[in-house]
């Protein structure tokens, strides 16, 4: 096993786990190989130097869950608040009554307001919003753009940074965020980016800050996308850890990185 980086000068912020997947019940494709064990995740995380992670919502539902461990381990767990474009039926399915508003935002809101008034508030970024032209089937087009600008319509009430993700999609991607980054200048992060050079250094362009993982290194035009990410504007991640590239410091330079799943314990290494 390796040496945790205990005495690191390195700290890390793992910006991206998904804490609502199968993997951090223990399930990998379908079949149980461990009991949950988010607790032992923290502890191996702490130990290599990872002092912080924030928990990514795609749902209201993701929100109760990650809220739970928020409260359970509030020293080293934040989260996001938003809806993920997978999720984005459910926000017009759960349609309430009232003219004019919607109940699941509402609910959404309700929750992001509470979170907010906190002292030192457990919400560090509003997302997981975008848009996901790969799994079409999940939500169509115009439903997920709706609900990417009815929620980056709620972003600029929060005025957190952005946590986004785009799937082929860039484009319509671009033209829906554009002309709310004027009232959102914490900017945000576009996490999992495996489009093309030509549309990274569009959203480079615009302010947003790029993570790559394995998904951004499956073909030639991924790879040579990501070796141009601006060294500022990059996090890197792989499976299980990983970080974005700004050096150590003081707390506002803590390292963000990602880790989407837990380590099944026979193959830890
Ligand atoms: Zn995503």
């Amino acid at each position: 096993m390796a040496q945790p980086a205990r005495n690191s000068a390195l700290r890390y912020f793992d910006v991206a786990v998904t804490f609502t997947a199968d993997q951090f019940r223990g399930i990998y494709r379908g079949k149980q190989y461990h009991e949950p064990d988010f607790a032992e995740v923290l502890k191996r995380a702490k130990d290599y130097g990872c002092e912080k992670v924030m928990l990514t919502t795609m749902s209201l539902e993701g929100a109760k869950q990650n809220l739970q461990l928020v409260r359970e381990f509030p020293e080293m767990c934040k989260m996001t608040l938003g809806v993920h474009p997978y999720h984005a039926g459910e926000i017009y399915e759960a349609q309430g009554s009232q003219e004019g508003s919607n109940q699941y935002l509402e609910t959404i809101r309700k929750i992001g307001e509470g979170l907010f008034a906190e002292k030192p508030s457990p919400l560090a970024a509003f997302g997981e919003i975008g848009l996901d032209y790969v799994y079409l089937d999940r939500a169509d087009k115009e439903t997920q753009q709706r609900a990417f600008r009815d929620q980056l319509e709620m972003a600029t009430e929060f005025q957190l940074p952005l946590f986004l993700h785009v799937r082929e999609s860039t484009e319509d991607f671009i033209s829906i965020i554009k002309p709310y980054l004027p009232k959102l200048p914490r900017g945000g992060l576009v996490h999992s980016f495996a489009g093309s050079k030509a549309e990274m250094l569009q959203l480079v362009e615009l302010g947003l800050d790029i993570s790559v993982n394995g998904v951004s290194f499956r073909s030639d035009e991924q790879i040579e996308m990501a070796k141009y990410v601006p060294f500022e504007q990059i996090a890197t991640r792989n499976r299980r850890s990983v970080v974005r590239g700004i050096g150590n410091g003081p707390e506002n330079r803590t390292i963000p990185c990602c880790c989407k799943t837990s380590t099944p314990k026979q193959k830890a290494q």
